[in-house]
């Protein structure tokens, strides 16, 4: 039996993660015209975070000069084509954008899981958490929100309370990268029981300098973990 549209869609149709207007046709996750916008990272990725290099280069600049906690990274999308719509998911409760994000993930999820082949494969999904300060101001936590749809998508499972962030970071736009890392290593705490000797998945709206991965990355790797490697709706390119 076919159900009806739900009475819900009628007041809040669900609305597209790139014009911001209600998704045409109804019942897509994207406007037909707008799934052009968002750019993927396309073939020629860095060998370690995954972000967009010339197609001769092996590694971006950054991996060339610094040595990153997690094994290996993979992004969806160039930031910059879709950062107004990330801002929208992020800021604006536009939590309904994480349907049409998380199925992308999964396609590039899918992906990347054959490249890592064998022992590197995918056994958690763990989200990078936010502090509880900013869950109480903004509701939800927006890496939480797309590894628990990815992993209805994908069928790995999510450990949603691995991982702690015990500071709120905000305050952290005016210091120096060596202030800052130290900042955020103290700032997350893993739990040894559903993360040890387990290759992790940690999951996240954006990459760009690494800082937060590789905090992450270490405190999980501190409990036990086998291995993490990243995957993020969204990553910056090398001028960000
Ligand atoms: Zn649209
Ligand atoms: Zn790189």
């Amino acid at each position: 039996m076919e159900s009806p549209t739900p009475v819900m869609d009628l007041w809040f149709p669900r609305r597209c993660p790139v014009c911001d207007r209600p998704v045409k046709p109804y019942g897509a996750l994207i406007c037909r015209d707008c799934a052009e916008v968002p750019r993927a990272v396309g073939p020629s990725a860095c060998c370690k975070c995954g972000k967009p290099v010339e197609p001769e280069e092996e590694y971006c600049s950054d991996c060339r000069q610094h040595r990153h906690m997690y094994y290996r990274g993979a992004a969806s999308f160039r930031y910059r084509s879709i950062s107004g719509s990330l801002y929208r998911f992020k800021y604006e409760g536009r939590r309904e954008y994480a349907d049409y994000y998380a199925r992308e993930m999964a396609r590039t999820l899918d992906g990347f899981t054959a490249e890592l082949a064998g022992g590197h494969a995918p056994q958690i999904l763990v989200p990078v958490p936010c502090s509880a300060q900013r869950m109480r101001k903004r509701g939800y936590n927006q890496a939480a929100l797309l590894a628990r749809k990815l992993a209805e998508n994908s069928g790995i499972p999510v450990a949603e309370d691995a991982l702690t962030r015990e500071k709120d970071t905000q305050a952290m736009r005016n210091m120096s990268s060596s202030e800052r890392q130290k900042n955020l290593k103290k700032a997350f705490h893993a739990y040894g029981n559903s993360v040890r000797l387990k290759s992790i998945m940690l999951i996240d709206d954006i990459y760009t300098t690494g800082a937060t991965i590789d905090a992450c990355a270490g405190a999980l790797l501190e409990a036990g973990a086998k291995e993490v490697s990243f995957l993020t709706l969204a990553i910056g390119e090398n001028s960000l």
